[in-house]
């Protein structure tokens, strides 16, 4: 404990959702700040009565202007707490090791580790410093990692724009080991190559790992459309669970040439068809030209980037969602999904039961479905939740 830490005074009746042990300060909530705090210091946040709040880490442009270490004044906040905090999170996933070689070992407020985010390919860690209060322990954090997981190999994809709210240049390269290659991962038995240089967030979309299961269990003898597939994931564990056919459509030619090539490294010597096209369009041509499947995936990058938008994303949520479900045999499965962290799980439930009344059929959910326990969220910091889904049939 450092009790001639810089400090942070709250505004009166500012203190409430420190209280309720919620992880973020607004610039709004601060009354003044004492003493000279660099960009990721720890500060000493104090209530308008001088009570001790938090130890937390500045950060003076953001309008999230401290984000705390912990609410335990007797803690300090030095190397050797936040190498502590890094081994925690990494021995947390010692359960999920044998599923994946891919898995987040690390996912910020979750984690005790805000704006840290460390997703491990096999021997390759990829991390994210989204925050000045991580990226003042990065080099802390990136020894701990390599103590705590024996790779060697560590790259940095600080390029989110997160990072510009903080007042952070994006930054990205090899901190450890040199640019990698594609790496090959295996995940339930299906093989997927990660491009962690070029490709999405830290290069593959390791949050769907359980919902991936699920299509692979529930695809046999079923004629499968995957919307956004990216690198192929969902369409990949779709063949493995024995789908009679498979469409997949992305925007993007390089993720779509990424997905052939997984799927041959997957052994299917009959590619299944990958279609460069605007999801929107293709769902029209696709109901004109009176096509059916018997499961669908929609899976689309975030609509809703803040509230906002959260009206235009919906309308799109709705379109697409009403679509898929005149494009389903009856009997069909749809597993839809946002990962936008402005709507809320019961808006999207409500915006997917819109699109089931306007497409005049009948559907029954089967499952909420949810990013895997690798991607936890801290029971106070609902922010943290974004990734939802639904299973439902078509009747
Ligand atoms: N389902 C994937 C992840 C999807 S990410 C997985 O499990 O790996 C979203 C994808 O949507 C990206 O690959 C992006 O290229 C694509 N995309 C975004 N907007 C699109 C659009 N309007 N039409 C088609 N693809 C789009």
């Amino acid at each position: 404990m450092n009790r001639d830490a810089p400090t942070l005074h709250l505004k009166p009746k500012k203190d409430g959702s420190l209280h309720r042990r919620h992880p973020w300060v607004y610039a709004g909530a601060v009354e003044r700040v004492g003493g000279r705090p660099a960009a990721g210091d720890t500060v000493r946040v104090l209530g308008a009565d001088g009570g001790f709040l938090a130890h937390a880490a500045f950060s003076p442009s953001s309008a999230i202007r401290a984000r705390v270490w912990t609410f335990d004044e007797a803690e300090t906040v030095d190397a050797a707490f936040v190498a502590a905090r890094v081994h925690a999170a990494v021995a947390r996933r010692a359960p999920l090791m044998p599923a994946s070689d891919a898995l987040r070992l690390v996912f910020g407020e979750a984690d005790g580790l805000p704006g840290c985010v460390v997703d491990r390919y096999g021997d390759q860690l990829v991390v994210q410093f989204l925050s000045t209060g991580v990226e003042r322990w990065r080099d802390t954090i990136v020894d701990a990692l390599v103590a705590a997981t024996g790779c060697a190999a560590v790259y940095e994809r600080s390029d989110a724009s997160a990072r510009e709210r903080e007042g952070l240049a994006l930054r990205s390269g090899p901190i450890r080991g040199d640019v990698p290659a594609p790496v090959p991962i295996v995940e339930h038995g299906v093989r997927y190559r990660v491009d962690v240089v070029a490709g999405h967030k830290t290069g593959f979309y390791i949050d769907q790992r359980d919902s991936r299961a699920l299509v692979r269990e529930h695809a046999a003898g079923r004629r499968v459309l995957n919307c956004f597939c990216y690198t192929g994931g969902f369409t990949l564990a779709a063949r493995h669970g024995g789908a009679t056919e498979a469409t997949s459509i992305d925007a993007s030619g390089e993720a779509l040439a990424m997905a052939a090539a997984n799927e041959r490294d997957n052994g299917f010597e009959a590619p299944s068809t990958w279609l460069q096209a605007n999801v929107f369009d293709a769902l029209k041509t696709l109901l004109a030209e009176g096509r059916q499947f018997d499961l669908i995936v929609l899976d689309p990058p975030k609509f809703a980037p803040s509230a906002q938008h959260v009206d235009a994303a919906a309308r799109a949520y709705k379109e697409i969602n009403l679509k898929a479900l005149r494009l389903l045999a009856p009997g069909g499965l749809l597993f839809t999904f946002s990962c936008s962290g402005a709507i809320d799980a019961d808006l999207f439930r409500r915006i997917v039961a819109g699109a089931v009344v306007d497409a005049r059929v009948d559907a029954q959910l089967l499952r909420h479905l949810a990013a895997g326990i690798d991607h936890p969220m801290a029971m106070t910091h609902p922010e943290g939740e974004y990734l939802k889904g639904l299973m439902l049939r078509r009747m």
